[in-house]
């Protein structure tokens, strides 16, 4: 279950003509629950060690100082009790038989780039690795690298280029994080916006939650050169963008939770006791039934390895669509 089955492919579809040479190599995945309906942000939990890397999905030779989406089992009751209220009201004022829930969603996308000036190093990338990301998203939500079939489409709407050394590296947490997005940030509940750039603690990305109330923290933060054809060794197939909209869309990490409770709360991901990294085939950390899901999106292995969302997940996102970001 190693390689995504479509690997050329997006190979072919992702690699823009300027590929640098690539020096970071790891990466990590973080994605940050979104605080927004909770008034004060989830308290961040260092994940615990694992195979590789000390916590978060980071670039090679990176070091994160903890994994911003990585929640506690406090926090995540707290989503779900969140979650299914959201779902009572929605339903409470739903009229009609037809007027209920989107089957297939459109979801508008506005890019950020973020740079220090006007070179690739200083963040300057071109337009066709942000176009080769939405085609990855779309091959990777549609279930065409391998997995289900979800109900999210993606359609660029805007590529927004800001040139602002203080947003650069945009540092997770920051009040200059918080000023970038409460400046830049467009659209409804509904738009996806997506920052791009240099991230502090050589994080590959970090994500919002959705939250009943629109927050102005609310999208995703990817690493630049994790885009197709980026210099982000390993993690260069815009899989980390795959990743930090699962989260966008509800889903948490195959691992949160460890072997026991209700996990990542999707039935059909098999219990993970910690994040893989690189592409462990077989791996087992769980007397429950089912290896480990390193080919899954929302796991921390190589880009090469993940290439799949469940149905159970596809269901979860559309259920927080429908609860959260539905017009
Ligand atoms: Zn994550």
């Amino acid at each position: 279950m190693g390689l995504r089955p479509n690997l050329l492919t997006r190979r072919t579809a992702g690699v823009a003509s300027t590929t640098l040479a690539l020096l970071l190599s790891t990466a990590a995945v973080g994605v940050v629950p979104a605080a927004s309906a909770f008034s004060a942000a989830p308290t961040e939990v260092c994940a615990e060690p694992a195979d590789v890397h000390s916590d978060a999905r980071v670039k090679p030779g990176g070091e994160a100082k903890h994994e911003p989406n990585e929640l506690t089992l406090a926090e995540t009751r707290e989503r779900e009790a969140d979650l299914a209220a959201a779902l009572r009201e929605r339903a409470r004022f739903r009229t009609g038989a037809g007027a209920s829930t989107m089957a297939t969603v459109t979801v508008p996308v506005v890019v950020h780039v973020i740079q220090r000036d006007s070179t690739r190093a200083g963040g300057n990338i071109p337009d066709s690795m942000i176009n080769s990301q939405i085609s990855v998203l779309n091959q990777s939500f549609s279930g065409a690298t391998g997995g289900a079939s979800t109900a999210f489409s993606f359609q660029l709407q805007t590529i927004n280029r800001v040139t602002n050394p203080s947003w650069y590296p945009i540092v997770q947490g920051s009040s200059a994080e918080r000023s970038m997005k409460t400046s830049l940030r467009t659209g409804g509940k509904n738009t996806l916006n997506i920052y791009l750039g240099e991230l502090s603690d050589s994080l590959l990305g970090w994500a919002t939650f959705p939250t009943r109330k629109l927050n102005s923290m609310d999208g995703v933060v990817v690493l630049s050169e994790s885009l197709p054809g980026g210099t982000a060794t390993n993690y260069n197939q815009g899989d980390t963008g795959t990743h930090e909209v699962g989260h966008w869309l509800n889903l948490y990490h195959t691992f949160q939770g460890g072997c026991s409770g209700s996990g990542d709360s999707v039935d059909d991901t098999a219990a993970e006791a910690s994040p893989a990294y690189q592409c462990p085939t077989g791996r087992d950390t769980c007397t429950a039934p089912g290896t480990d899901p390193i080919t899954n999106f929302m796991d921390y292995s190589y880009d090469s390895c993940m290439y799949q969302f469940t149905a159970g997940q596809a269901s979860r996102m559309l259920t927080a669509w429908n609860a959260y970001r539905a017009a």
